[in-house]
């Protein structure tokens, strides 16, 4: 892997949240850029899939001919950081996903799509991540899923505090591959992105 200051970190570009992920990148010092095309993913250090419906993704990838060079770059050890949809994207098994939704070669996890059910579609709460100092973040779900299962070699990093969710699995690490199901980008909370920029330096 290359040692960068400032590495290149592309944004799936297909659907969903890419812009706020685009400026927090830019402003934790990585050189931001979307991703669309199989020769803009060669030219990047690291690979944020955002929220967004991974339903929709799931076609797009298909579409824009990007499902095979993402596996490839995966299994190369490349570092990728999916929030929210992006969670479900990099998960290896989808509960309550739609039968023809497929995911990356990713993390050794199950996830439940829409798990908060509909009385907490969208809600607040703060999560205390490991290897995050300075407190708990404010996380943001929205229609989030959760991790049910996670294989061996999968770290948990955060799970919900407080409230009728407590106790979830919200925030995975497996390698290079890291999730959440908040949106970190939602907030000008940026220590999740200087985690995932630190990871793609080392
Ligand atoms: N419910 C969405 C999905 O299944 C995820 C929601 C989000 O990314 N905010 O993909």
């Amino acid at each position: 892997m290359r040692c960068v200051t400032a590495p290149v970190i592309g944004v799936l570009a297909l659907q969903g949240d890419v812009r706020e992920h685009l400026t927090a990148l830019t402003d934790v010092g990585a050189q931001a850029r979307p991703v669309r095309r199989a020769a803009e993913l060669d030219a990047v250090d690291g690979l944020v899939i955002p929220g967004g419906e991974s339903t929709t993704i799931s076609k797009l990838v298909d579409i824009f001919e990007l499902r095979e060079p993402i596996d490839k770059r995966i299994a190369a050890g490349l570092p990728v950081y999916g929030s929210c949809a992006g969670m479900i994207m990099l998960a290896q098994e989808v509960l309550d996903g739609r039968p023809d939704q497929r995911g990356f070669d990713g993390i050794t996890m199950t996830v439940r799509r829409n798990a908060f059910g509909r009385q907490v579609d969208s809600f607040e709460a703060p999560v205390e991540i490991t290897g995050i100092d300075g407190g708990p973040l404010h996380a943001v779900f929205i229609r989030a899923p959760w991790v049910e299962r996670v294989g061996a070699g999968v770290e948990v990093l955060g799970t919900v505090t407080e409230g009728p969710a407590a106790g979830r699995v919200v925030a995975v690490r497996q390698g290079n591959l890291l999730a959440t199901s908040f949106h970190p980008e939602l907030t000008r909370d940026l220590r999740l992105h200087r985690y995932f920029v630190d990871l793609v330096r080392t």
